[in-house]
């Protein structure tokens, strides 16, 4: 049984192909810059080399009829028939208040994910035109929409509000939604696996730790507070983007310089912040480390900020959650750099968090315990797997209809 993850971005579409009785993936790979002269084609199937070449695309469809037919090539494709795909999981990273688990797609969906164009206008109508290229390349196999906000929809109101006029959430739809809900739902469901429990029982911090960053407060397996926001632009010291300010700077910012426009000041938030703002280097991690053992001060003043914001988030879901079984670390940075997860889980063992450095310090791949032995809290690395996550979704969605 096989499940084809599709994930399509402003000029670009991923895709994975699962085996599901192992869970294994069979192909992936990537069409990039849709429309543009240097558009790309970069796939891989198990077993093979990856392969990289020039395409004339000039849409999504296209696109996504490029990556049907290469699945279907007789040397180097992944399977002999459409018929053997048994279903397909698009990536959605916005569903609004509207979708609070994935669905399967027919018309009334496709309805309600058009309204949540204006509430994620740089992803969501390039989803559509997946979803609806799919439909045409591979029609009559069903496909099921899984949304990067579901997995937060459980947060309470009072956790998710704004507290600006309250007609600015009836109106425009205002609030906290929350991102990565699928990476921090698969490292939910794993890291209740590595404990024991069932994720019904399982109090837990999950940090995903990349590019963009969030963290998230899970009770009972259900998420009650996440660090982004109505954007992911919220929460953490991230990458390019600089987390939480108080929302009067940008006043002060446009007042001072009365030319910026929003574009410009979003571009200034989302981009030109954080570790790269700071640093004025990159918005790199791997950048940002060697530059310190380079002895690079604005480099350590952006580490230390973004660390201590985690830390931050860790001890205020600490509190919320009245205690946690566990903190798992995940994504780029969570999964492969130590020194941000001993800064973000310093001096806490008053609240029973107590890494073990060796541990810590130990490379691996694999998902592992770098908790002190005596450590009554926890911590774990867990690589994320979002498209598996998704297949699996896809199946479950399936079973359950
Ligand atoms: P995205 O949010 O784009 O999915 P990732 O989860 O891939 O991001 O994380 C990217 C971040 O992780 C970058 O800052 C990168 O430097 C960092 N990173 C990834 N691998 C390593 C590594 N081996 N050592 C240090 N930093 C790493």
């Amino acid at each position: 049984m096989k499940v084809l993850v599709v994930n399509c971005g402003s000029s670009s579409v991923k895709y994975a192909l699962f085996s599901m009785t192992h869970e294994k993936k069979i192909a992936c790979g990537l069409v990039e810059c849709i429309g543009l002269p240097e558009a790309y084609f970069k796939r891989q199937s198990v077993g093979q080399e990856e392969e990289k070449t020039l395409c004339k695309v000039s849409n999504h469809f296209e696109a996504v009829e490029l990556i049907i037919s290469h699945l279907l090539d007789p040397e180097k494709g992944s399977i002999k028939n459409v018929d053997e795909i048994y279903a397909i999981g698009h990536r959605i990273v916005h569903g609004g208040d509207k979708f609070s688990d994935s669905v399967l797609v027919d018309e009334n969906v496709k309805a309600g994910l058009k309204e949540c164009f204006s509430i994620a206008p740089l992803h969501t109508p390039h989803h559509y035109a997946g979803i609806e290229a799919v439909e045409k390349m591979l029609p009559g196999i069903p496909s099921i929409l899984v949304f990067d906000t579901a997995f937060h929809q459980t947060m309470p109101d009072y956790a998710y509000m704004y507290a600006v006029p309250y007609e600015y959430y009836k109106r425009d739809h205002v609030r906290r939604y929350g991102m990565h809900g699928t990476s921090h739902k698969y490292v939910m469901q794993r890291a209740a696996a590595m404990l024991g429990k069932n994720p019904e029982d399982i109090n837990l911090i999950t940090c995903h730790l990349g590019n963009g960053s969030s963290i998230t407060a899970i009770k009972n397996g259900k998420v009650i507070d996440t660090s982004m926001g109505f954007t992911p632009l919220a929460g953490l010291v991230m990458g390019t983007r600089c987390g939480d300010i108080d929302p009067a700077v940008l006043v002060h910012i446009m007042a001072e310089n009365p030319k910026i426009t929003s574009d410009e000041m979003n571009d200034l938030l989302n981009k030109e912040s954080g570790l790269r703002g700071i640093s004025g280097l990159s918005g790199d991690m791997r950048t940002i480390v060697k530059a310190i053992q380079a002895g690079n001060k604005r480099a350590k003043l952006a580490f230390d900020m973004l660390c201590y914001s985690a830390k931050k988030y860790i001890c205020m879901y600490y509190g919320v959650l009245n205690g946690i079984d566990g903190i798992a670390f995940t994504a780029g940075i969570g999964e492969n750099v130590p020194s941000v997860r001993e800064k973000a889980c310093e001096n806490l063992q008053n609240l029973n968090i107590e890494l073990d450095i060796e541990k810590n310090n130990t490379p691996g791949q694999d998902e592992r315990f770098i908790s002190a032995d005596g450590s009554k809290v926890k911590i774990m690395v867990i690589p994320t797997n979002e498209e598996l996550m998704i297949a699996r979704e896809a199946m479950k969605v399936l079973a359950d209809h």
